[in-house]
């Protein structure tokens, strides 16, 4: 992969981190370590408004794990481009295919070794 291709894929890597983060900021903050935890909000005293406070803080948990196993992956794909080894196949050492890292940049593993590694999990 040449220099520049890296580079434009490090710039939509960075763009996506960013929707995230403040997709993230709408309802999570960051503790004191450094982590980011769902802001718990008060609805009212009604047992009815409680319990929407539990089920979306429920919601927004589960949301909170998906966008921030999402970020981890985009943080090690940045990572990479900047160790020279963004494109290459985790599993094989191949090249990923260049369509897959546009419709998936954070990709770790080439087409084939995605499809072994999903037939592996059923
Ligand atoms: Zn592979």
């Amino acid at each position: 992969m040449t220099k520049d291709l890296i580079k434009k894929f490090k710039e939509i890597l960075k763009a996506k981190r960013e929707q995230i983060v403040s997709q993230i900021s709408k309802f999570a903050k960051k503790n004191q370590e450094g982590e980011y935890e769902v802001i718990h909000e008060e609805y009212g005293n009604s047992d009815e408004e409680n319990s929407d406070e539990i089920e979306d803080e429920m919601q927004n948990k589960s949301l909170l794990d998906t966008l921030s196993s999402e970020l981890q992956a985009i943080d090690k794909a940045i990572d990479r481009t900047e160790s020279g080894s963004y494109g290459k196949c985790e599993s094989c050492g191949g090249l990923i295919e260049e369509n897959r890292l546009k419709f998936n940049p954070e990709a770790t593993l080439c087409s084939s070794c995605q499809i072994k590694k999903e037939k592996d999990l059923i």
